[in-house]
């Protein structure tokens, strides 16, 4: 924790939030305000279907009351700037109420518009790979900004978001309450099936038994990367408290306890992780494993020395994996030009 997040604490303690708040909780707070019940019902439909960014802009509200109030905020973020590329994805950096940037990435495609939303401003995990590790960690976010970057995204569309991946800045398990309680206003308030929202974690000891008790029905992601304990650790620092075998176990508890499968994410580095030897001791930990692996082209970054490899390299190891029988596609990411792919999103960059 940085003295920013401790200057954030004391400063979010006296505005309270509206964005994030469910239909029952809003409704107890227009009562305490002192206005009748339904206006509980205004300001969540405005909040969450019209993308009202104060309360004054709810006109269907007694003018008068909704311009005296104070003590609280919407909770809405500023688009600080956007830069859109050739295949017309969109990255913006938004500012957060205390001043803080965070990255946030629009991808539209046939019939779909995906947010990428961060969890953290920052990430602490340092990913050798990773643009947004090399920038260091500042805070956790807290739900209301998650669910804010999917509202602006589809307010700057102009087009309903059909789904949400936890793949920007951060690790969403370590903010996991505040995830958790995004996915379920994301579900419930914005009306986003829970089959489209996706969550994407390195893995942390313990986590992924814990946001399977929580028995969502989302996308659940597992950045693997590496075939074994060794090179996962070269990869990814935090993988030295937590060993290959331990990451699978929970891996499968996850599986047996919410019924759905994961998904393994595995980045390709040309001469690094992407060898034969490597999908064949891949194949044999995923043999018989309900998952399917996602093989993501490594996006160069300015940090890190790494080269993609060949396209004929990639179509080798995923045609090792599918020899084996394990379930693999190919992700190429979007957004290259912009720097709005995968890895490339970090703070320092305004
Ligand atoms: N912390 C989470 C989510 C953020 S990253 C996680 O690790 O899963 C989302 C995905 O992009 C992860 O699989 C991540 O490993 C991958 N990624 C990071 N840097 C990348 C790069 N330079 N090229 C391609 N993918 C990258």
């Amino acid at each position: 924790m940085t003295t920013h997040s401790i200057e954030y604490t004391t400063k979010s303690s006296t505005p309270e939030i509206l964005l994030g708040k469910s239909l029952a909780e809003l409704t107890d707070w227009v009562k305490q305000q002192g206005q009748p019940a339904y206006r509980g019902k205004q300001i969540y439909q405005w909040l969450y279907q019209k993308g009202a960014h104060s309360l004054a802009d709810i006109s269907v509200l007694p003018k008068k009351w909704r311009e005296n109030q104070t003590g609280y905020s919407i909770g809405r973020s500023h688009i600080h700037y956007c830069s859109i590329a050739p295949d017309s994805t969109r990255k913006y950096l938004l500012r957060l109420a205390d001043g803080l940037i965070i990255e946030t990435v629009g991808i539209p495609a046939a019939k779909r518009l995906t947010v990428c939303v961060s969890s953290q401003v920052g990430c602490p995990m340092s990913c050798d790979f990773c643009a947004t590790g090399k920038g260091g960690f500042t805070r956790n976010l807290k739900a209301y900004e998650i669910i804010d970057q999917v509202l602006t995204v589809q307010e700057d569309f102009g087009e309903r978001v059909s789904n949400v991946v936890f793949m920007g800045m951060g690790e969403p398990l370590i903010n996991i309450d505040e995830v958790v309680a995004a996915v379920k206003s994301l579900n419930q308030d914005v009306g986003i099936g829970q089959r489209s929202l996706t969550i994407s974690t390195v893995g942390l000891p313990g986590k992924i038994r814990e946001l399977a008790q929580h028995k969502l029905q989302v996308t659940f992601a597992v950045s693997l990367h590496a075939s074994n304990q060794q090179l996962r650790e070269k990869l990814i620092p935090s993988a030295k408290y937590y060993p290959l075998d331990t990451l699978l176990d929970e891996c499968r508890e996850y599986v047996r306890i919410t019924g759905r499968r994961v998904s393994f994410e595995y980045i390709l580095l040309s001469g690094t992780n992407d060898l034969p030897e490597h999908a064949q001791e891949l194949a044999k930990h995923l043999k018989g494993f309900q998952s399917h692996v996602n093989l993501i082209p490594y996006n160069p970054i300015d940090e890190a020395d790494y080269q993609r490899p060949s396209k004929k390299a990639i179509h080798q190891f995923q045609n090792l994996l599918k020899n084996e029988r394990v379930a693999v596609s190919i992700r190429y990411s979007r957004g290259l030009e912009a720097d709005a792919a995968c890895g490339q999103l970090r703070s320092s960059r305004i």
